[in-house]
């Protein structure tokens, strides 16, 4: 298993978000080879590296650009999502800010394989600095006459929502309309931005592009488990004692990411339960993090890897304050266009907020997991989805927590705290 860095190498140059460092390590080498390969041919590379979605969703990446009808006379657009609001997450930020012409050669090269003149970056609009330099290296890359020759880039704020981080919302938002995801299909490689066939890609995923234009599909594959290739960015948070963004093969365990990378738990020492992929993915015992890490290794785990978002927990950690903090999100960025989605992420809310409080009834944990379920699959987006995986997991494994809190046992820890007994 790889311990190379590859989107991370330049991180700790000095000036490695400028156009001249990109350049000293080899940058924009790439996009020259692209230009002399045939769209489809990119195409076949990357379907042949096995890079898929870094954003969340992990669907494969040559695939998706295959989508996009053949010979439609345009236009096609590309949008990169850097509206990263998954709590949890915080690695594209890092590669607008330090490695910025990364993305745009990602863009240019993938511009070139789905036949795209125009390509919008939509930046959560909470990161100020990431979008100036951003921005920056964008005119750079103009100066340089990189940009502006057949293909354009606009860079876009967003507001802050967090429904703008799913593709059709975020094209919505692009549009000037309300954020808010429209059902499919249609898919955006049809019918996305202002009516177009879109390709919309997170910006870790286009960064790899680069480099496997460079070295190939086969040591891009190489890098990773049988179906996805390469290595990925992992933000881990929480209990750790080395809190940060690391770069490993998607193979790499979980246990090896907390106790290798993050140098171990911190506050107890001991583990409890671990988020491996941003709040939506389903909670892992501590028993449970002898998994890889990439898409279908958590799948297979019940839980997914979606914007390896890792959040780990000591013995410390009470988990039904874990879930109210969780639930308390979903209920504030639910849309609500969908009745299942704007009543139960409220709904949940107030239940575990009431459990915390020490005021829940027995009963209400079996009506929080049958609210959950009964919504799941009903809905426009994969957002309410995404809210169930973490009401269901965290109650399923930790039952004995809630129950201790409804029965009274264990509302002395936690009872006083201020919010819950505010709102209870
Ligand atoms: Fe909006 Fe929730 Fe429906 Fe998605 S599932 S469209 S976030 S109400």
């Amino acid at each position: 298993m790889t311990t190379e860095k590859i989107l991370m190498r330049n991180f700790d140059r000095a000036e490695s978000h400028t156009l001249r460092v990109y350049r000293e390590t080899g940058g924009y080498t790439a996009l020259a080879k692209a230009m002399a390969m045939e769209p489809a041919a990119i195409v076949e590379e990357v379907k042949r590296s096995n890079l898929r979605g870094l954003g969340g969703a992990g669907f494969p990446t040559g695939t998706k650009w295959s989508f996009i009808p053949k010979g439609h006379p345009g236009p096609v657009y590309l949008v990169v999502n850097a509206d990263e609001g998954e709590p949890g997450t915080f690695k594209d930020r890092y590669l607008l800010e330090r490695d910025p012409h990364a993305l745009i050669e990602g863009m240019l090269i993938t511009a070139r394989a789905i036949r795209s003149a125009l390509g919008f970056v939509y930046v959560r609009g909470e990161y100020v600095e990431p979008w100036r330099r951003f921005s920056t290296a964008v005119r750079e890359a103009y100066e340089a006459g990189y940009l502006g020759r057949g293909f354009d880039v606009v860079v876009h704020r967003g507001a802050g929502a967090y429904i703008c981080g799913e593709e059709t919302g975020l094209i919505s938002s692009l549009e000037g309309m309300k954020g808010w995801p429209k059902l499919k299909p249609p898919f955006p490689a049809i019918k996305g931005a202002f009516g177009a066939p879109t390709i919309v890609n997170n910006v870790e995923t286009l960064c790899h592009v680069p480099h496997i234009i460079e070295r190939g599909a086969e040591w891009f594959a190489g890098l990773g488990t049988k179906t996805q290739g390469g290595t990925r960015m992992f933000s881990i948070s929480g209990r750790v004692k080395r809190p940060g963004v690391y770069e490993a093969s998607v193979a790499v365990t979980l246990r090896q990411l907390i106790d290798d990378y993050a140098g171990g738990v911190s506050g107890s020492g001991r583990l409890k339960a671990v988020v491996p992929g941003g709040s939506s993915a389903a909670v892992l015992r501590a028993d449970e993090i002898d998994v890889p890490m990439d898409v279908d290794g958590l799948r297979n785990a019940g839980t997914m890897a979606g914007s390896a978002g890792v959040i780990v927990m000591d013995e410390t950690v009470s988990i039904p304050e874990a879930l109210m903090v969780v639930a308390r999100f979903y209920a504030h960025e639910s849309c609500g266009q969908c009745t299942p989605c704007r009543e139960s992420t409220g709904w949940i809310y107030k239940m575990t907020r009431r459990i915390v409080a020490g005021k829940g009834r027995k009963e209400d944990l079996d009506t929080i997991l049958d609210v959950a379920r009964r919504g799941a699959g009903t809905t426009i987006c994969a957002f309410y989805d995404g809210a169930v995986g973490p009401y269901i997991s965290y109650i399923e494994k930790f039952r004995s927590e809630f129950e201790a809190l409804v029965e009274g046992a264990g509302t002395r820890a936690v009872a006083t705290r201020r919010e819950a007994s505010a709102h209870a």
